[in-house]
């Protein structure tokens, strides 16, 4: 199995060859035709496996089909809302979506607390398809209406047990209320407690469980 059989744009598949990568982890052969078909995914998988790819890919590949190359902001919302437990996470989240996007007009930023707000909200006010964030300072962007949830599509909670860990229980709640009810749902998490079914069940809609 090759990245060319899962059906990818060629700008996708440009920017695999950048990054070098050949073939699919088995995470990858498994998140990505699913995600393609719009389910709904709980996936168990550590750091390491490839699995940001495993969203990202296919998230890219379905905002694609309806991109804007306008260059004004109202033609840019939210679409794709991806929250992680960690800065570090973020950081190095948003710079694989950043370099799998490269080739396409899609647009992309991370936000993250313990940083200046200003840099966050101008780039957030332009106009950004796809958004990686931690989920105080993104409620901190929302409560200044510089971010609206309203268009998004789709919804990644990454480490979801590492969220539970660190107490984002309510902040996510609140973030997911503000979220069309219409909407495709990933979670991953390294772990499957009680805790996290709880989650997934609440949050998912008939979701197809991956493992690796
Ligand atoms: P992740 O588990 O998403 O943090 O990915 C772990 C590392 O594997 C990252 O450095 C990725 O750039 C790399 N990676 C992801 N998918 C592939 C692939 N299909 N081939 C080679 N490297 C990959």
């Amino acid at each position: 199995l090759t990245f060319a059989d899962f059906g990818l744009a060629p700008e996708i598949q440009r920017a695999l060859t950048d990054q070098g990568y050949t073939h699919p982890t088995p995470i990858q052969e498994q998140a990505i035709p699913v995600v393609l078909q719009g389910r709904d995914v709980m996936g168990a998988a550590q750091t390491g496996t490839g699995k940001t790819a495993g969203f990202s890919l296919p998230i890219i590949q379905l905002l694609m089909a309806h991109a804007s190359s306008s260059m004004s902001p109202a033609r840019h919302p939210v679409r794709a809302l991806i929250l992680t437990p960690t800065r570090e996470l973020a950081v190095q989240v948003a710079e694989n979506v950043k370099a799998y996007a490269k080739h396409t007009p899609l647009r992309s930023t991370v936000v993250f607390g313990g940083m200046d707000m200003k840099p966050q909200t101008v780039i957030l006010r332009g106009g950004v398809e796809i958004v990686i964030a931690t989920p105080g300072r993104l409620l901190d962007h929302i409560e200044q209406k510089n971010i609206s949830l309203s268009q998004v599509q789709m919804l990644v909670m990454d480490e979801a047990d590492r969220m539970l860990d660190m107490g984002f229980l309510p902040d996510l709640q609140r973030i997911i209320n503000l979220l069309p009810k219409q909407r495709q749902n990933l979670m991953f998490s390294a772990t499957f407690s009680p805790e996290i079914k709880k989650l997934a069940a609440t949050f998912l809609n008939d979701p197809l469980t991956i493992e690796v």
